[in-house]
Parts: C-alpha cells; sequence; structure tokens
C-alpha cells in the first residue's frame, strides 16, 4: 500500500513538512527518519531536552575531508528532530537582504516580505508582538532577562558597548546590528525542536505514520518520475510524492544514489546517471567558526548561550547585513592545565561567507559516509573578514567589565601570536577554524541547472516528476544568521506550496 507523500528525514523540516501536509485528513503521509523517536517529552534524554548547550550523542559521526580540510568534525543528528533536537537554539534569521538576493537570483515568491509571513507564523515570540513577530506560532522564541545572564554573558554585553557596540534589544527586528540578548528557542530550559513543538501536534492523526530507525538510500523512480524510496534494507515504500527532508548532506546524496547528480561523477562511482544535474552536491556554503578561549572561574556559570553581537568586518558594505557574530560560549569547566579550573570562549562566526565547496558520494554503498569539503576560508576575503573577527574578539576581552571576568592570560591563539603578527596570526586561524555548523546549499534553487540548480523556486527537482526538496540544503546562498528558523521557514513556504497543489494531485 502506498503514501500519498513520503516525507524523508525528520529534521527541523521534515517535522514541520509532515506536520502540515497531514492537516488534511484525506492526504496520507508517511515520516520517514534515520534515527530514533522519542514520542513523548518524558522519554527524551536528559541532554537532548537541555538547551543550555548543543549536544551530539545522537549524530551521523562525520567529519570532512582529512586532506583539504584536517577531517575537523561536522556534527549532524540523527533523531527525530534532526539537529533542531540537538543545537544551540540561537533563534535567527538573517537579514531581509538574504532573501531579496534569493528574489534577485530570479527565485520568485522568496523576497523578505514574501518569507516575514512564514517567519512569524512559525513562531511565538515571548517579547515582542509587532509586524516582525509572531504570536500563535509552533516554535517558542524567548531572550534571556539580565536577572538570568552570568558574570561572563553579562560583562560580555556591557564591554561590547562600552567600546562602541549598540544596544540591541532585539536581534530579529530588520536593520539592528549590535549586541544584545539572543532570541533562543527554548522553554523553561528546554530546547524547543521541530519534534516536540510541530510533530507533537500531529502525532495522533491517523492519516500520519511516523517511521524511526529507518534509512532510505535512494528515491525510486519510474523513468524520471519519483514512485518511492528504498530503504538500505532494500525495503520498497511507494508513494505518490517523495519530499527529501535528510538536510544538507543527506538529501543530495539519496538523489546521487537514484542516478540524479553530475553524470560523469556518478559514472565514475558506476550508478547510471538518469538526470544529470551538476549542481547535486555542490554549492556547499557554511558560517566558519573561530574561538579565542580565555580562563574565567567556574562560578561565572552556568548558562551557556545568552547574548551575542552582530558587527561589520572592515571591508564589509556598513549599509548590508553585518557580516560577522560573536557570542560567548562557557564557561566549561577543565581538568588541567588551566589555573582557575574553567574556560570560556569569544566565539567568532563569518555569517557572509564566499567560499563554497562539496558533499559528494564515497562510493555507491548507501551505509558508506558522504566526503565533504565544506572549504571554509578558502575565498581570500572571508579569511580576511574572519581575522577582523579575531581581533575584535581580543579587543573585547581586553575591555571592562568582561577583562575583570578572565582570570589569567589567554589561552588560544595566546600572547605568543599578537594581532600584529599578521602572518602568525592568519596561521594560527587556518589551524583553528571550525563549523557553525550552518551547511546550506547543496541542492540549490535556482531555474537553470546547467549553471548548478538542482530544484525550481518550489523546490521540485529539474527533470524529475513528482520529487521535492524541502530543507536546508535549497537555499541559494546562506542567510547571515543561523539557519534553524530559516530551514523551518523554508520547509513551512514549500507545504503550503504542496497543500494547495490540484485535488487529483493531492500531495
Ligand atoms: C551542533 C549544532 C548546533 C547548531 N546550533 C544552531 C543554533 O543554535 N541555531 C540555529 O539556528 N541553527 C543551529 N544549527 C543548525 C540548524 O540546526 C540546521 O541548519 C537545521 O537543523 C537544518 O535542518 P534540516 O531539516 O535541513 O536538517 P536536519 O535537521 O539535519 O534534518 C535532517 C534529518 O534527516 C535525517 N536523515 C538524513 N539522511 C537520512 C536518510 N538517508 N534516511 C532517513 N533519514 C535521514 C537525519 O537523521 C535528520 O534527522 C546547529 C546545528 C548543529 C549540528
Amino acid at each position: 500500500m502506498g503514501f500519498d507523500v513520503v516525507v524523508v528525514g525528520g529534521g527541523s523540516a521534515g517535522c514541520v513538512l509532515a506536520t502540515r501536509l497531514s492537516e488534511d485528513p484525506g492526504r496520507t503521509v508517511l515520516l520517514i527518519e534515520a534515527g530514533p523517536d522519542y514520542p513523548d517529552e518524558d522519554l527524551l534524554p536528559p541532554d537532548v531536552l537541555d538547551a543550555s548547550q548543543p549536544t551530539v550523542d545522537h549524530d551521523w559521526g562525520y567529519s570532512a575531508d582529512a586532506d583539504l580540510d584536517r577531517g575537523i568534525q561536522l556534527p549532524r543528528a540523527r533523531i527525530m528532530g534532526g539537529c533542531s533536537a540537538t543545537n544551540a537554539c540561537f533563534a535567527q534569521r538573517g537579514a531581509p537582504q538574504d532573501y531579496d538576493g534569493w528574489a534577485e537570483l530570479g527565485i520568485l515568491g522568496w523576497s523578505f516580505s514574501d518569507v516575514l509571513h512564514d517567519f512569524r507564523r512559525l513562531e511565538t515570540d515571548a517579547d515582542f508582538s509587532d509586524q516582525w513577530h509572531g504570536t500563535h506560532g509552533p516554535i517558542p522564541v524567548q531572550r534571556h532577562p539580565r536577572s538570568d545572564m552570568n558574570a561572563i554573558q553579562a560583562a560580555f554585553l556591557d564591554a561590547a558597548v562600552a567600546i562602541g557596540h549598540r544596544v540591541v534589544e532585539d536581534h530579529n527586528r530588520p536593520g539592528e546590528v549590535g549586541a544584545g540578548p539572543s532570541p533562543r528557542n527554548v522553554h523553561n530550559g528546554v530546547r524547543m525542536s521541530s519534534a516536540i513543538t510541530y510533530l507533537a501536534s500531529a502525532r495522533s492523526r491517523t492519516n500520519l505514520t511516523i517511521q524511526p530507525d529507518s534509512v532510505v538510500a535512494h528515491v525510486e523512480l519510474s523513468g524520471t518520475r519519483a514512485t518511492g524510496v528504498r530503504l538500505i534494507d532494500g525495503t520498497l515504500i511507494e508513494a505518490d510524492r517523495v519530499v527529501l527532508a535528510a538536510g544538507t548532506y543527506g538529501s543530495p546524496m539519496i538523489l546521487a544514489r537514484a542516478g540524479i547528480g553530475a553524470a560523469t561523477e556518478l559514472q565514475a562511482l558506476g550508478i547510471t546517471p538518469v538526470v544529470d544535474l551538476p549542481g547535486v552536491g555542490s554549492n556547499l556554503v557554511d558560517h566558519a567558526l573561530i574561538s579565542i578561549d580565555l580562563p574565567a572561574s567556574p562560578s561565572a556559570g552556568p548558562s551557556r548561550f545568552q547574548n551575542h553581537l552582530t558587527f561589520h568586518s572592515t571591508s564589509a558594505d556598513r549599509d548590508g547585513p553585518p557580516d560577522l557574530m560573536m557570542f560567548p560560549a562557557g564557561p566549561f569547566a577543565v581538568d588541567s592545565g588551566v589555573e582557575s579550573g574553567a574556560v570560556f570562549g569569544l566565539v567568532v562566526g563569518l555569517m557572509a561567507p564566499r567560499s563554497r565547496g562539496w558533499v559528494r558520494l564515497a562510493s555507491d554503498n548507501p551505509t558508506d559516509a558522504p566526503r565533504i569539503h565544506p572549504a571554509h576560508l578558502t575565498d581570500a576575503t572571508d579569511f580576511d573578514r574572519m581575522i577582523d573577527g579575531v581581533v575584535e574578539a581580543r579587543r573585547i576581552a581586553r575591555s571592562e567589565p568582561l577583562a575583570a571576568v578572565i582570570t589569567g592570560t589567554e589561552l588560544s591563539p595566546g600572547p605568543s601570536i599578537p594581532s600584529d603578527d599578521a602572518q602568525a596570526l592568519a596561521r594560527w586561524v587556518r589551524g583553528a577554524v571550525a563549523t557553525f555548523h550552518h551547511p546550506v546549499g547543496t541542492c540549490a534553487m535556482g531555474a537553470d541547472p546547467t549553471l548548478g540548480a538542482v530544484t525550481d523556486a518550489h523546490g521540485s527537482v529539474h527533470g524529475v516528476d513528482r520529487l521535492t526538496i524541502a530543507d536546508a540544503s535549497i537555499m541559494p546562498t546562506i542567510p547571515t544568521g543561523t539557519t534553524n528558523l530559516p530551514t523551518i521557514m523554508v520547509a513551512e513556504r514549500i507545504a503550503h506550496w504542496l497543500q494547495s497543489r490540484a485535488t487529483g494531485d493531492r500531495a
């Protein structure tokens, strides 16, 4: 027996899609997730509930190419809720210009004025109710009040303002640049994933089937029409429409194993190409991250992600979105090497990267991890802007009142690498850069497949019938904020388009 729709991947996007598409009791929906499902909040492991820091206990265990990217770890959740169930709960949108830029690429329906409706629809903002914010959506968003902030968080805000950054009360208000409390999708200390918000509200529906612990190998095709999916244990699941939401690394690999991808790459792996789409797996873009580490008293804790600063690099257009973000993380207790016993990071993210990498199949075996090249800072201007961020982090660390909370000399990069030693600092940055965990773009929307587009503006895969992608992979460029809410917005938008298709093409 087939389903009207099968949604592959129960992550940030997949839980939204399954929930919205099953609102019509006449549509049968199957949600398949590779990881486990904890259908009741009481059953969730404590680290998944605890919003104070990210967790990697339910993870695919991916790492980057060892030669190209030093084999850095690239966490991706494998659990119902996906990365929304494991992440740091920053609930940002990016800037209006990010989405207007998509529309300028010819991707119609994605300008900021188009997507604002979905950003409002997905949230209930506890602090603001105006034209920018939602008050009735499934995801609760709140900011930590000053009384909640630990000593490091409060001192970071005050130091940033003391050296000239603006105070920002609401980072999700368009045009705001500066330091202030982070909007976070947290309620009573619990991480508000798309599983315990959206999906929880739909679980009792008889037309929704939830199948955890099942890994999809590839899309099944009849000619160039999607007819279902094949699990790695060989099980065939038939459906009138397949919606991929397996994330930036998962979705392009499910396409490629079906023969949808760059024909020459597929042939080299012994996979027969069905639709030549050179963009599948290319255009990988991620926010690069680097941390300067400082010693602090363990008593400065315990909360870890409460505030952030946005600012422009020296080369950025000051009328454009801020291209750098900074936040304090920690303190984290350490066993040795630090007299005071705790370390915190001033973490800098490059939010408008130009570098582009890729994800590719390592083999035709669906249980093999993909090869991933995030290519952080390979663009020279990205590198220079990250250095700007590090220099600014050090300036804030030296400023009161934050300087008073730091209990000794900088641990990393450390005093032997001063900011005016450009070569030494550059060497350190190259060796320390990591992921901010926001990869997008590997099945990018666009009009022209020969120029790398994988889907059209509605997420429909070029050259394939009844196959849609609706997750972070279809973003053509990366938003200048963290990517969870933008991904949920993408899923809301595409679910709405799928819901309104004519009867007879119900999915
Ligand atoms: C450690 C960490 C911290 C982060 N912090 C933040 C933050 O604070 N704020 C923020 O906005 N963003 C953050 N992010 C990023 C954000 O969570 C992601 O951008 C977003 O969750 C992506 O959603 P998605 O639906 O595209 O993919 P995912 O949420 O990754 O969902 C994909 C799902 O598909 C499943 N899947 C994959 N392949 C298959 C297959 N073959 N068969 C079946 N199922 C499959 C996966 O198991 C997963 O559940 C963080 C990410 C990580 C990893």
